[in-house]
């Protein structure tokens, strides 16, 4: 039977209350006691005191739909979204959690009768497969997991043993750490560009992450000697499932674009940029993408917006305010030049509003937020316009500082080059793109950072004579 998304968050929640877990809100996208993180990015951040044992809680077991955005910082998937069928900026990250109470083996169960018990999701068992931790110089394989999931039923066949990059996870440099267990779905499609039948897990299309279950089993502490694991006196459990994932299995689905939590979201952005995108037409991928990335960038957003970020130049409001143009950007590709992100704010409201009622409070604000700045943008591109001429075409270093500067789009760039039969240097642009990003993740400390963004600055003033017959089709975002 049909599922939607908001049932399938229920269903989750509801889920884990009946083993025993209380309910937790999400918290805000702006973390509260962690200033090296740039945003809430997983359901374990609100909880990171309680599992450094520094915070007491009324419970040990809790369960939440976290807000979370990979956008800037360690998790960075805003290159990815439009692209692939499972990333997004923003996205909702389901979690279980034990403080200290039950371990991997009741973790594994959980998750197992979650997913395949016909009472609850009913996913086809043949489709799943499970990873485990393969072992390490300093912790070994997680034979435990194994025989967990073994216990389980779930077919020795379908046990993939992976390393550290994927399966081990550590707070920081120190503290709590352990292996994972991750749990993947095959969407039975040969996804891969040759088109071949590729066993798991060779094809990341076909085969989606779903679920994480991390097993926080160590201390790890620096010595003179090296690093030291001991094992933690009361080990705990931490989980996360991607909410748009898990919605696209159960709603038959390849991407998390298909699923309803989407769907309207794509509708309305076709009606405000009045670009209507056929089904399965290949002419119109790119224009596809660029509805997936405004729908995705409107939640992004209004989230953002309404948990108190603001469009800036620096840290966090930088962030935003580049998830702002390129949704921006998105809506000229498909020819809508006016303002029409703000009105996205409305639709991520009544598609979002009752799971997350902070929103209703917001939207009229977080709208306003949006339209100023889609009306300085509309400023700058004329602007950054003014600035283009052959000379910032020919030097990628010119160029990138259009494009930092005055948001300039590089597919602008790139197509005003070549209707003026200049070769863009592409290279010069990369290089400039590359230092400038590590300033900016050197400058993103402890909250203490130097303005990771240049300010507006004077340019040479030359007209760009053929801006006018600019086409803008690039992909490249
Ligand atoms: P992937 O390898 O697909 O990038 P991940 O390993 O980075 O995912 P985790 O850090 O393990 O993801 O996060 C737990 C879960 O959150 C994932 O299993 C996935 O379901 C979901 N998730 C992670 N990143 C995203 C994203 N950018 N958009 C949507 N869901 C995500
Ligand atoms: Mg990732
Ligand atoms: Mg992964
Ligand atoms: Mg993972």
């Amino acid at each position: 039977e049909y599922r939607s998304g908001s049932q399938i968050r229920e269903d989750f929640l509801r889920f884990f209350e009946t083993k025993g877990h209380r309910r937790v809100h999400s918290s805000s996208l702006v973390p509260a006691n962690d200033p090296t993180l740039l945003f809430t990015n997983a359901g374990m951040n609100q909880f990171k005191d309680v599992f450094l044992g520094a915070e007491k809680r009324e419970y040990s077991r809790a369960a939440s739909s976290q807000k979370c955005v990979r956008a800037g910082g360690k998790h960075n998937d805003l290159e990815n979204v439009g692209f692939t069928r499972r990333h997004h900026t923003f996205f909702e990250m389901l979690g279980n959690f034990s403080f200290g109470d039950y371990f991997k083996k009741d973790a594994i169960a959980y998750a197992w009768e979650l997913l395949t018990s016909p009472e609850w999701f009913g996913i086809d068992k043949a489709k799943l497969y499970v990873t485990i931790f393969e072992g390490d110089a300093a912790v070994p394989r997680d034979a435990e997991a194994y025989q967990f999931w073994l216990d389980v039923g779930v077919p020795a066949e379908r046990i993939f043993e992976m390393g550290a990059a994927d399966n081990f996870w550590a707070m920081g440099d120190t503290g709590p750490c352990g292996p994972c267990s991750e749990i993947y779905y095959d969407l039975g499609i040969a996804a891969s560009e040759t088109g071949e039948d590729l066993p798991f897990p060779k094809d990341e299309q076909r085969y989606v992450e779903i679920w994480n279950l991390v097993f926080m089993q160590f201390d790890r502490s620096v010595t003179a000697n090296g690093p030291v694991l001991a094992p933690l006196p009361k080990p705990s459990i931490d989980t996360g499932m991607g909410l748009e994932r898990v919605s696209a299995v159960l709603q038959g689905v390849l991407s998390n674009f298909e699923t309803d939590l989407f769907t309207p979201l794509i509708k309305r952005a076709e009606q405000l940029t009045g670009h209507k995108v056929e089904a399965d037409h290949e002419v119109d991928d790119r224009s596809r993408a660029s509805l997936r990335i405004i729908a995705d960038h409107a939640r992004a957003a209004t989230f953002l917006i309404s948990d108190g970020v603001l469009p800036a130049n620096e840290g966090r409001g930088y962030v935003l305010r580049k998830i702002l143009r390129r949704g921006i950007r998105h809506g000229r590709l498909l020819g809508q030049e006016k303002p029409f992100m703000h009105e996205m704010v409305f639709a991520v409201r009544d598609e979002m509003g009752v799971a997350y009622p902070e929103l209703k409070e917001s939207a009229e604000r977080v709208a306003k937020v949006v339209l100023a700045e889609e009306q300085q943008f509309a400023r700058t591109l004329e602007l950054g316009l003014r600035q283009m001429n052959e000379e910032t075409l020919r030097s990628g270093a010119l160029a990138f500082r259009l494009y930092e500067t005055f948001g300039m789009p590089l597919d602008f760039m790139v197509d005003a080059a070549r209707d003026a039969g200049i070769a863009f240097d592409m290279a010069g642009f990369d290089a400039a793109k590359e230092e400038e990003q590590q300033r900016a993740r050197a400058s993103w400390k402890g909250g203490s950072q130097k303005s990771a963004a240049p300010v507006y600055r004077e340019l040479a003033k030359t007209e760009f004579e053929g801006y006018s017959a600019l086409r803008v089709d690039g992909a490249r975002v």
